[in-house]
């Protein structure tokens, strides 16, 4: 098995509006190594949750590439191709929208489950029972429909559902955006101690850095469509090199009232600027604090500015 379980090469997804092509996501390029947590953060409207319905292809790329587990994902055959979507599984952001509501829980968790045909009757009973455990449920839960749950509890059913065919590799899509501050810490064990147990390989998109921290091994940070820097969690906080990232991390509050009431905030003038119509140049130069004139002129490419730290920005 490679060490990456997943390689993203100049992936594009642009949506035909008529009126011109919105560029959602517009040449990315990462990879995701077996068995880590990358974080994927932006301000919404960033593309990152296109990222995510195009690589579990939701979505058909545009152009690029996307390579799993040594294999593209274009040129696999059929029974390649039903791996794959085995392997592959996403939890989405909305726990009320994404779980049907004429369903009981034990078929929404068993979905997957019937149509691989993995297992059946007494052991598919089995199979439910055990998810609704590794997710904190209990088993007379198989029997009740989603609206007797609480926020929480419809995500652990989300998280079971993905579960359920044993998949490597989880998208996790804003999935604590939509819950209580108080239930959104519990959320995260228990991806930390599924991804123990089950040795499972996270992409975990969120809009803030504050949710991503504590779960991700590396963090990639987007805005309009393009990644602007990639590197470990304690090196983004500690040394975050992109002036974007920097007023990500800025806006985060620091629970100590000292340092908060003195330090310096970087407050973002203007709103993101339109997909459909990106600036020339540095897609975040209209509201880059150190914005020069080869901003508006070329796009800066992604560079390695220290081992395993990547940023695009014309200061470096
Ligand atoms: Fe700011 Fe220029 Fe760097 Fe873009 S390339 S982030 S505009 S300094």
């Amino acid at each position: 098995m490679p060490d990456n379980i997943l390689e993203v090469r100049g992936l594009k997804k642009h949506f035909d509006l008529g009126k011109g092509a919105l560029k959602a996501v517009d040449g990315l390029n990462f990879e995701i190594r077996r068995g880590e947590t990358l974080g994927l953060v932006g301000e919404s409207g960033c593309g990152k949750s296109t990222v995510g319905k195009t690589l579990i292809r939701l979505y058909e790329p545009t152009e690029g590439e996307i390579v799993f587990n040594g294999k593209s994902v274009s040129k696999m055959n059929a029974k390649e191709q039903r791996e794959f979507t085995r392997n592959m599984q996403m939890v989405f952001q909305d726990p009320y929208a994404s779980l049907n509501p004429r369903m009981t829980v034990g078929d929404i968790i068993a979905e997957g489950i019937d149509i691989h045909g993995l297992y059946k009757g007494k052991k598919r009973k089995e199979r439910v029972l055990q998810l609704l455990a590794d997710v904190g449920l209990n088993p007379e839960h198989a029997g009740r429909f989603p609206h007797e749950f609480s926020g929480g509890q419809r995500q652990r059913i989300g998280i079971a559902r993905a579960l359920a065919i044993e998949p490597q590799f989880i998208i996790a899509d804003e999935p604590i955006s939509a819950l209580d501050v108080s239930v959104q810490a519990q959320v995260i064990n228990l991806f930390q101690n599924l991804q123990k147990q089950h040795g499972l390989t996270y992409l975990f998109i969120a809009h803030d850095l504050a949710m991503v921290k504590h779960i991700s091994d590396r963090i990639g940070v987007m805005y309009l469509g393009k990644l602007v820097e990639l590197t470990t969690s304690e090196e983004l906080y500690a040394n975050p090199l992109h002036p974007y990232t920097q007023s990500l991390l800025s806006a985060i509050p620091i629970p100590d009232p000292d340092v908060e009431r003195t330090r310096e905030r970087i407050i973002l003038e203007g709103e993101v600027p339109s997909p459909l119509n990106p600036p020339s140049g540095c897609p975040f130069r209209t509201r880059c604090p150190h914005a020069m004139q080869v901003c508006a002129e070329t796009m800066p490419p992604m560079k390695e500015i220290k081992p395993g730290h990547i940023t695009a920005c014309h200061l470096y």
